[in-house]
């Protein structure tokens, strides 16, 4: 197969030469020989299996961009691109370590206390510890001033209560950044982030494994506390009411690594498809001697490379601290809705094929999807460009 990785002819960004490129390749080569052979046992039982976490964390393939004394590689979000390109070019989107990596560790990283670093950073660097974000509820997803999910302080302890779903790694996490109301008279300011180790407490239960068109390879959970009881010390923040805050400022990489998925499978895509048109016959010619087909290409690879040099942008810019949200929002939406126009018109090229499941097209067909609804829909994008205005 034509690599995903050089279909663009572009020149590398300066971000992802020397090690960077040695992680991207030692990331491909473990998707390759370890979740690649094993996919679709993970889609049947709709989750990677904690093996294969643990795996990846002997690997060094979990938190990369987490400090060494705390267990991690001391990398930047550049080697976080890189292990996600690696899953995105292999095809294993459903294996959920981006958002363990990329969203998870770094809440640890940047509003957790020193004990809670020394704690939690090294488990989540081995795969001890799988992680997630319980933002959404059932009546609270766009907007999420409108969490009903209660904390309330009883002794030295948080008793909490209320519900999350489509929570990603829902059925295995064992650690989960639970956004909660601790003063709902304050609406946004009294909203605080906290811990829950699952294996720890009690009134912690977990609903349906989510029956998804795609990502079938990814848990996606519903999650119920009834009066589960979490220590105080397990808050992020030194104080109650900084949660909403602390998810605006990690918002941007959260959406930036939506945009790293989506860059990958288009690559991914058009390497394939480029591949499938020259193999494929009909009127005694192969698909790619049809002027339509080359057109259909080019604009695609036109489109990518737009894309990809937009996006080696937004991590230059992220690597130095200098990603504003608006732009962060832009690469979410345009790079997501580029994802799914690519993948759509390469399935259209694969003709039949392209719509049975054993052709990779297909499956990538089905995971694109949600890559416009999560990290805030496309729609929500748009409306913090708009007040940029
Ligand atoms: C597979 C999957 C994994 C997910 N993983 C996680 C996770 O790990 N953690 C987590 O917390 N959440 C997760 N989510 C939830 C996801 O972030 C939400 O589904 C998303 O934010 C949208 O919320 P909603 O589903 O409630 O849709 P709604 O908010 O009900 O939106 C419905 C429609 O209305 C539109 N809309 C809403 N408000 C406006 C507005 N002001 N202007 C214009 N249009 C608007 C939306 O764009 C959308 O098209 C996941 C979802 C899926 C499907």
């Amino acid at each position: 197969m034509t690599s995903p990785a050089e279909i663009l002819n572009l020149p590398k960004p300066a971000w992802a030469a020397d090690e960077v490129g040695m992680l991207y390749d030692m990331a491909h080569r473990f998707m390759s020989e370890e979740i690649a052979p094993r996919y679709d046992e993970f889609e049947k039982n709709e989750m990677v299996d904690r093996e294969s976490w643990l795996k990846a964390g002997a690997a060094g393939l979990l938190c990369a961009s987490m400090p060494e004394e705390y267990g991690g590689s001391g990398g930047t979000f550049a080697h976080e691109s890189a292990i996600i390109e690696a899953i995105g070019h292999v095809g294993v989107d459903g294996f959920g370590i981006g958002l363990h990596n990329s969203i998870v560790a770094p809440y640890i990283l940047h509003y957790g206390s020193e004990e809670q670093k020394k704690k939690w950073l090294p488990k989540l660097a081995t795969g001890e510890l799988i992680g997630a974000i319980a933002m959404t509820e059932p009546g609270a997803g766009s907007d999420l001033q409108g969490v009903k999910t209660r904390a309330q302080k009883d002794g030295n302890q948080y008793k909490i209560n209320g519900s999350k779903t489509f929570i990603t790694n829902g059925q295995l996490a064992n650690f989960i950044i639970v956004v909660t109301k601790t003063d709902p008279e304050k609406g946004a300011k009294g909203t605080s982030l906290i811990v829950v180790e699952t294996d720890e407490v009690e009134g912690f239960e977990r609903g349906r494994n989510l029956d998804k068109i795609g990502l079938k390879a990814n848990d996606t959970s519903e999650l119920f506390f009834n009066d589960m009881r979490v220590p105080t010390s397990n808050l992020l923040g030194h104080e109650e009411g900084q949660g909403f805050v602390q998810l605006m400022q990690q918002l941007p990489q959260e959406r930036l690594q939506i945009g790293t998925g989506a860059i990958a499978m288009i690559e991914r895509a058009l390497a394939l498809t480029i591949d499938y048109v020259k193999e494929r016959k009909a009127f005694g010619k192969a698909i790619i001697d049809f002027q339509n087909t080359q057109f259909k290409l080019a604009e695609l690879k036109t489109e990518a490379t737009i894309g990809r040099v937009f996006y080696n942008d937004c991590v230059t810019r992220h690597i130095a601290g200098g990603l504003d949200p608006v732009t962060a929002s832009m690469a979410k939406y345009w790079l997501s809705d580029l994802q799914g126009k690519v993948v759509d018109e390469c399935l259209q090229l694969h003709g039949g094929y392209g719509y049975m499941n054993e052709y990779p097209i297909a499956r990538m067909f089905r995971d694109a999807r949600v890559q416009r609804i999560y990290g805030g829909t496309n729609e929500i994008m748009k409306l913090l460009i708009g007040r940029s205005l």
